[in-house]
């Protein structure tokens, strides 16, 4: 369906096509022709990043007398940063139908949106609580609302606005249109769809309570004393990030943004004893990339929907489950991957399970990466860098004799291993002094519930009883755990205890499951599609090679493959070589076990800047593609690729930086290890 077909306005359809929104997402598909009808009471179950306030903004702009002085239109949601969005969106699909448009929300001074109101308004996007003081000043009349939006409806039950929700709907005239989004439905939600609607249409995008399929969610298991540790090298693992740390408190949320910020990260706080002023400078500067990482509590960080961020910390569970599908739905915006990092202790993975259950998702075990995964990422971040560096000819032309005399002992290699060094010495030392933090599960937690990695398992690292399979397709056919769980019960009808561990690699996957389906598994999901990709699985011969990664979970920030499969003699990533090895082995896969070592040590790169976000995106795979073609045939395959220390191995990367760096890709983190400095 288009939106030519839909039945928007021809000035609304103007506006659309000027925001570059090509086809409906959805959501809109399925509300719009709904909510552009007479009666139209509606539910729609829908995360943020769906296009749902599109969803309802374009039919209500379309339904309502442009003309009209008193609102016809009011919307509600939860904060203030949400209002002021929801407005401006608005504003902008209506950009060719003058319709008079105001936010009122708490924080600033009523009287000038009283003033604004008098002025005549025909829809009011408000929250709750400033909504209610207006009407009790007698400063604003719902008597002509014909249609009222409740966005987040979820989102102000939490906050409390439960007694202002009904007091302002049973101000609104008796016929009206209530349209109710949410994203997930307690009964709290269903009791006021219950009350306030007449046979509601009901649209849910995904399940209930499910998560986004663009999430992968990721939780390394850490002692409580490691967490801020293990936060750093997650961030430190992805220079890139543009994310969200959540915490439970607001001091945890202070000490953890004043720690960040001390040692150099582009860190700040965002809770409720900041003044709005402050929260609001913070905001601007996150919105507007200034900022890199926010952290926040669950009620600061409510409404807050901005696009492109690639990674959602938590560096405590909350509480609530629903809370987890809020914090998580903050990344994989409108059709972005992301990633949900999750930190627990040794006694909490009975969270995981839960969470699991109630979102109908699968978390894989990420492993907090060590020191010299972390080294060689920000060594690649330099090095890109510096060769995608303009280089000043003119200006640098007269210092350039002097310069070379002081280097003229040097061979080109001893230069490069200087300046390396130079930059490189300071994350080495600090992470000398760097363990291993990823923890070992406490006795007393492991409960049946857990699927994946803590069973005991034979020699090539199999749970005992299951038998691992290859799947043809990975993640850049859009496979992610969920669904490869979700794809062989369905074409096996085995439920999930059936299925053991999964990993999503790059272009292939592996799963294990129960020995007793083997043939029955092989045979069933053979031959099927996935979203439009064939699938093939095979049993792998794990014995002679093909074996997992089991040990470090082969999850996590690298189970994309970073790591540089070979590098490391025998650190973590070995699973990850042993299955590019067993790949190699069975024919035909040489060139996927190649694309994995190699797209890992280009993870930090320009794809991911270009594209602000996700490592997992588009852009890194398209990067990825032709710098594997390209060292394919230079250097005809990665068998011997051994890592920096090889001679050989070097100049391979450098061909392929040399391609990235004429991508031309920005960068923001201007100097290699700038985790380590102060941002000016
Ligand atoms: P929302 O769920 O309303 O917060 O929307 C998420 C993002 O998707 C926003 O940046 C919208 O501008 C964008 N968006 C909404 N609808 C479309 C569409 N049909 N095509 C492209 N982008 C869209």
């Amino acid at each position: 369906m288009t939106f030519e077909e839909i039945g928007l306005k021809s000035e609304v359809l103007k506006s659309l096509k000027e925001l570059g929104f090509e086809a409906p997402t959805p959501i809109q598909e399925q509300a719009i022709p709904y909510l552009l009808g007479e009666h139209s009471d509606f539910v729609g179950l829908a995360q943020t990043g769906t296009g749902k306030t599109a969803a309802f903004g374009l039919p209500l702009i379309t339904n309502i007398d442009n003309h009209a002085t008193v609102p016809q239109g009011l919307v509600i949601c939860p904060t203030r940063e949400l209002c002021l969005q929801i407005a401006k969106d608005l504003e902008t699909y209506a950009k060719y139908l003058k319709i008079n448009i105001v936010a009122v929300y708490g924080g600033t001074d009523i009287r000038r949106q009283m003033t604004e109101i008098k002025k005549g308004v025909a829809i009011v996007v408000a929250t709750p609580g400033r909504l209610m003081d207006l009407i009790q000043r007698r400063a604003i009349s719902l008597s002509s609302v014909e249609y009222v939006v409740l966005d987040e409806a979820d989102e102000m039950l939490n906050m409390g606005f439960k007694e202002d929700i009904d007091s302002i709907l049973e101000s609104t005239p008796e016929h009206k249109n209530v349209w109710l989004f949410s994203a997930t439905m307690p009964a709290e939600v269903a009791r006021i769809a219950k009350t306030y609607m007449e046979n509601p249409f009901e649209v849910s995008i995904g399940h209930k309570n499910q998560s986004n399929e663009n999430i992968d969610h990721i939780y390394y298991q850490v002692k409580e004393k490691d967490r801020y540790a293990a936060v750093k090298r997650l961030i430190d693992f992805n220079p890139e990030i543009y994310g969200l740390i959540f915490c439970r408190t607001r001091q945890e949320t202070a000490t953890v943004a004043e720690k960040l910020a001390k040692e150099g990260y582009s860190a700040e706080p965002l809770h409720g004893d900041l003044s709005q002023a402050m929260r609001d400078r913070v905001m601007d500067r996150f919105r507007s990339k200034d900022l890199q990482i926010l952290v926040a509590t669950d009620v600061a960080a409510r409404g807050l929907d901005i696009d492109n961020i690639t990674h959602v910390i938590n560096y405590n569970l909350p509480d609530d489950i629903e809370n987890y599908t809020h914090r998580s739905g903050r990344t994989a915006r409108a059709g972005k991957k992301g990633e949900s990092l999750v930190l627990i202790n040794t006694r909490e993975s009975g969270k995981i399970r839960a969470i699991e259950k109630q979102m109908r998702t699968t978390f894989t075990q990420g492993t907090i990466p060590n020191a010299e995964e972390i080294c060689e990422i920000q060594l690649m971040k330099l090095i890109n860098k510096v060769i995608k560096t303009d280089v000043r000819e003119k200006e640098i032309q007269k210092f350039m004799p002097t310069v070379m005399a002081e280097f003229e002992d040097l061979s080109k290699e001893e230069v490069i291993k200087h300046f390396v060094s130079a930059e490189f010495n300071r994350f080495i030392e600090y992470y000398e002094r760097a363990g291993d933090l990823n923890a070992q599960t406490s006795k007393d937690d492991r409960g049946s519930d857990d699927r994946s990695n803590r069973r005991d398992r034979n020699s090539d690292g199999i749970e005992s009883g299951k038998t691992r399979f290859f799947v043809s397709i990975g993640r850049r056919d859009g496979l992610n755990p969920g669904g490869l769980l979700r794809h062989i019960c369905d074409a096996t009808g085995l439920n999930s205890q059936n299925i053991g561990r999964i990993d999503i690699m790059t272009s292939f996957s592996f799963f294990e499951a129960d020995d007793q389906y083997a043939t029955d598994i092989v045979r069933q999901v053979s031959g099927t599609n996935y979203e439009g990709h064939d699938v093939s699985i095979e049993i792998t011969k794990a014995k002679s090679g093909g074996g997992s990664s089991h040990r470090g979970g082969g999850g996590g920030a690298r189970k994309d493959g970073s790591g540089f499969g070979g590098k490391f003699q025998g650190n973590r990533d070995g699973g990850q070589r042993r299955e590019g090895g067993g790949q190699r082995r069975e024919g035909g896969f040489r060139s996927e076990g190649g694309g994995q070592r190699r797209e890992g040590g280009f993870r930090s790169e320009g794809g991911f800047k270009k594209e602000g976000s996700t490592r997992s995106e588009g852009g890194f795979r398209k990067e990825g593609g032709s710098r594997s073609e390209g060292g394919f045939k230079k250097e005809g395959g990665f068998r011997s690729e051994g890592g920096f220390k090889k001679e050989g191995g070097g100049q391979r990367r450098e061909g392929g930086f040399r391609k990235e760096g004429g991508s031309g890709s920005s960068d923001r983190n201007s100097t290699f290890g700038k985790p380590f400095k102060k941002k000016s």
